[in-house]
């Protein structure tokens, strides 16, 4: 059964069709990207997802459940977490502070907490030489590894990554890259969204290609990587 699944969905907002007709499966443990230029769906189809935006019509299952009418809270609850794009962290607060807030919904769990702090501290070592800093305090890749690391802290099973390279300098998005590789090697399902496609078609068991609200190209992430158009339109060759 597919962690996520997403059949013939259909976003408004007032008269712009944003969303039309996507259909698109995350199975367990595999990482699926979802490229596409600017405007083209993206955000909207992840912002749909955690119901952050209503659909006007399709369907979204979470482990065969339909969850196309669930709460935000909910579908949170259920374990699907959002990285959200540009890197949100509460600059005043911790590293420590920040990554706690990752599993604010299991506060009373501390043994847990703390075991899974040490998790992500091993991860990224940089973090836990920052542990007492304020986020606000720390470069643009390791805002990045902390919103990657809060994620991480609330056990999420699937993790949804908007856009986790952008505006990071070249050796930054490696590092972030690297880190998705070791994250999925962990067994975690992951549904990446980039306009880096190269990167997030490198990294992919599967890849969708959407243009203006429309999935045009879909397939494992080598063949599309290889695939005559998406290297014309996308990887700039
Ligand atoms: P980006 O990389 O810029 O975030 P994207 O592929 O994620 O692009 P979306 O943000 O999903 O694209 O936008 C899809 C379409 O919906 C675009 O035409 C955009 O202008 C429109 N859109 C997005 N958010 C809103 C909104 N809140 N109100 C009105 N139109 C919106």
């Amino acid at each position: 059964m597919p962690m996520l699944k997403i059949e013939n969905l259909h976003v408004y907002y007032g008269g712009i069709h944003a969303l039309k007709g996507i259909n698109l499966t995350v199975p367990q443990g595999k990482v699926v990207s979802l490229i596409g230029a600017n405007g083209a769906g993206k955000s909207t189809t992840l912002r749909t997802i955690t119901s952050l935006v209503k659909p006007t019509s399709g369907k979204i299952y979470f482990q065969g459940e339909d969850i196309t009418q669930a709460k935000t809270t909910s579908v949170i609850k259920k374990g699907i977490t959002l990285v959200p794009e540009g890197r949100r962290v509460f600059a005043d607060l911790t590293v420590y502070e920040n990554l706690n807030l990752g599993a604010y919904l299991r506060q009373k769990d501390k043994n847990g907490i703390q075991k899974d702090m040490d998790k992500v501290f091993e991860l990224f070592p940089r973090l836990k030489e920052r542990e007492w800093q304020t986020a606000g305090t720390l470069s643009g890749g390791e805002q990045q590894m902390l919103a990657i690391g809060r994620a991480l802290m609330s056990r999420p099973s699937v993790m949804m990554m908007d856009e986790p390279s952008l505006g990071l300098a070249p050796i930054v998005v490696r590092d972030v890259f690297n880190i998705i590789r070791e994250i999925h090697d962990s067994g975690m399902t992951i549904l990446l969204i980039e306009q880096n496609a190269r990167a997030a078609l490198k990294v992919a068991d599967y890849g969708y290609v959407i243009e203006t609200g429309k999935i045009v190209l879909e397939g494992p992430g080598k063949e599309l990587a290889d695939n005559d158009e998406v290297r014309r339109s996308y990887l700039g060759e």
